[in-house]
């Protein structure tokens, strides 16, 4: 597909609704079930052959529903639903494709917790997990069997912000009948991997989406067909295991959704300003849109031009209890926080290989090239970042690291 013409800001734009009363954002939805007029439109209402009705907000509510439009529209997909967590996105999309018998084959450089997920716990439904370095498309294909369900990756990678061929992935997902399962969270907008070509994108909207970490939320795009799975009233995993996004912050996420295109192209700018100074420094930077990344030209191949290269960067200090100072360092001079998660209007670091990446045994850690010495950071929206610089400078300098 063409991903060049696609405008996802403008998409939402494009669906916003306005409430019965004229409001300029949708009501807030309050019920947790809805009545019907008739009996029988309950009953067709349940069996998903009733238009305009609302059953049951573990379902769907009107709140939901306007959230699920707008991340659809984001997307290019025909439908999205929302749930409680990154976490609950992920296990439903996952296990809405996979039974006992089956095969996955995932990225060796999943978020923690998905890695933990794959790895100690589907195992338990007689799922069988491969982890492969999925930016090696060779490692793909011959890790794949008849029995592949799912090729499962996220498009930018944690903590070395490695990008997926999702294009590419998809003709492999093809040639085994599987579904490639993709994790935006990284770069929304900046990446359309449903349009790449991944037939589920599942975000932890908790970060970029949502951008200020006042709560815990996840969205899983698709075709109609896969959503409606999803939410089927007799075998849906989502309906049965009921992860459901309550409906208040529905709505706040929607209204925060509006002016996620200016977040990410601002944290975007700051994060290349600060790649840029570091490498100045001679300090080991990692950052996509650094023509010497490994992934620079497929990410200039594939992105979102307008939205920039992510917010996202990884310095490497080489040791733990270096980068340990360093963080400290900073959060003293009010650079930002020490602490996990991503997304925020504020700069948060963390050291990957003892926080968000700790649940990946140290064999894969090694195999993927992560030194424990690496500080991530989720680089803010600091109005002036010449100015924060001035302040990490001055940390490096303190701690003699420069
Ligand atoms: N996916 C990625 C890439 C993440 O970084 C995270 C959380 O850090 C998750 C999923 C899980 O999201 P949540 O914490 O909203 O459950």
């Amino acid at each position: 597909m063409n991903n060049k013409k696609f405008d996802p800001a403008m998409a939402i734009n494009a669906v916003a609704e306005i409430s019965a009363e004229r409001g300029v954002n949708p009501n807030i939805n309050d019920s947790a079930t809805f009545t019907f007029p008739k009996g029988q439109l309950m009953t067709d209402t349940f069996h998903g052959e009733a238009e305009g009705f609302f059953l049951y907000s573990r379902h769907w509510n009107p709140s939901n529903m306007a959230l699920c439009k707008a991340l659809a529209a984001m997307e290019g997909t025909e439908a999205a639903w929302a749930t409680g967590s990154g976490m609950a996105a992920i296990t439903c999309a996952l296990m809405q494709c996979l039974k006992t018998g089956d095969h996955i084959v995932a990225s060796m450089t999943v978020y923690g917790g998905t890695f933990a997920f794959l790895k100690n716990y589907i195992i338990n439904y007689g799922v069988e997990v491969s982890f492969v370095d999925t930016t090696n498309l060779e490692d793909v294909r011959k890790a794949c069997k008849k029995n592949t369900k799912v090729i499962y990756t996220e498009t930018m990678s944690n903590p070395l912000l490695r990008i997926a061929n999702v294009s590419e992935l998809r003709k492999i997902a093809d040639e085994f009948g599987a579904r490639l399962i993709v994790d935006n969270t990284f770069t929304p907008m900046i990446f359309s991997p449903y349009r790449l070509g991944a037939h589920v994108v599942v975000y932890s909207m908790t970060k970029y989406v949502n951008g200020k970490n006042d709560c815990v939320a996840g969205a899983i795009c698709a075709d109609a067909d896969f959503i409606n799975a999803l939410i089927d009233v007799n075998n849906g995993t989502a309906m049965l295991l009921g992860p459901v996004l309550d409906s208040f912050r529905s709505t706040s996420i929607l209204k925060n959704l509006y002016d996620l295109h200016i977040r990410m192209k601002k944290h975007s700018e700051n994060a290349m300003y600060l790649a840029e100074r570091f490498k100045a420094l001679g300090i080991k930077v990692n950052y996509p849109g650094m023509p010497e990344h490994i992934d620079h030209e497929l990410m200039v191949k594939e992105y979102n031009e307008q939205f920039g290269f992510g917010g996202m960067i990884a310095i490497d200090l080489g040791t733990a209890e270096k980068a340990n100072a360093f963080m400290e360092k900073m959060q003293e001079k009010g650079v930002g926080y020490l602490a996990v998660s991503l997304g925020f209007f504020r700069t948060l670091f963390s050291c990957s290989g003892k926080s968000t990446s700790s649940e990946v045994p140290q064999e894969y850690q090694d195999k993927m090239g992560m030194s424990e010495g690496l500080v991530r950071y989720s680089v803010g929206l600091d109005n002036d970042m010449s100015m924060t610089f001035e302040k990490i400078e001055e940390a490096l300098k303190e701690l003699k690291f420069i």
